[in-house]
């Protein structure tokens, strides 16, 4: 089996550890023998909606998402759409998960279109929402999250995309409806950098089989010694739960 992986602008929305994400897919899925391939997409990349299993889509400060938004106009978001369409797997954090949605309003500045994957919008508030986070994940099998989160946009769902969890401790999407995260088909929106996977390792193989899924049939992940990963979420966890 391979996977072949889409860094979306690594260049630009790449913060916070958030490519510690791209590590930890390659390495849980090179420790069961599949072969991995990430490839950088930037701005003025083409993309065949057939070609890629999973997309990811880090963080960014506004300044950089001015000019994301702007190439992620017109074949490059749609072919991203119809990729979901298709079955693959994309995971955004933050300023990447706010231009999926239909768009990001940052605080002093113009509207910046997203591309409508998600049925959300974000407005730019006042103070930042910083620190570590705690989330019941909504997806089966999946449980608590624990991650970091550093934002200023405030992220309403609509009712084409449900929550992808429930924010148990954090701002989560706008601080006032308790939840956090968006989840279309096998597309998942969130405010949780660190970076996330590392330290949520369900989560990961969640993602893993779902993008294997794609183009070799349902997958059954060998399991991993996740005793390390697992140790360092209860004590993420318990740490985040007592500083609040
Ligand atoms: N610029 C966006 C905001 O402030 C996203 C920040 C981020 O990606 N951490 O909300």
């Amino acid at each position: 089996m391979d996977l072949r992986i889409a860094f979306l602008y690594p260049e630009l929305m790449n913060i916070y550890g958030d490519r510690g994400n791209i590590l930890t897919l390659s390495r849980r899925a090179g420790w069961r023998g599949i072969n991995v391939r990430v490839s950088k997409v930037s701005i003025g990349d083409e993309i065949n909606p057939d070609y890629y299993d999973f997309y990811f889509f880090g963080g960014g400060q506004d300044k950089q998402q001015i000019v994301v938004s702007a190439d992620l106009q017109g074949r490059k978001g749609d072919a991203i759409r119809e990729a979901v369409e298709r079955g693959a797997v994309v995971l955004s954090v933050c300023g990447g998960y706010q231009l999926l949605g239909d768009y990001y309003r940052p605080f002093d500045a113009d509207d910046l279109p997203g591309i409508g994957l998600f049925d959300a919008h974000t407005d730019a508030g006042h103070t930042r929402y910083i620190g570590n986070v705690l989330i019941e994940c909504a997806l089966p099998g999946v449980g608590t999250i624990v991650a970091f989160e550093n934002h200023s946009g405030r992220t309403y769902l609509g009712k084409g995309c449900s929550p992808l969890g429930k924010s148990l401790v954090g701002g989560g999407n706008n601080g006032e409806d308790g939840t956090e995260g968006a989840c279309y088909k096998t597309a998942y929106g969130c405010y949780l950098h660190g970076s996330l996977l590392p330290k949520n390792p369900r989560f990961a193989d969640l993602l893993l089989s779902q993008a294997l899924a794609r183009r070799h049939g349902p997958v059954e992940l060998a399991p991993l010694d996740d005793r390390l990963e697992l140790a360092a979420q209860a004590q993420a966890a318990s740490r985040t739960r007592e500083t609040h």
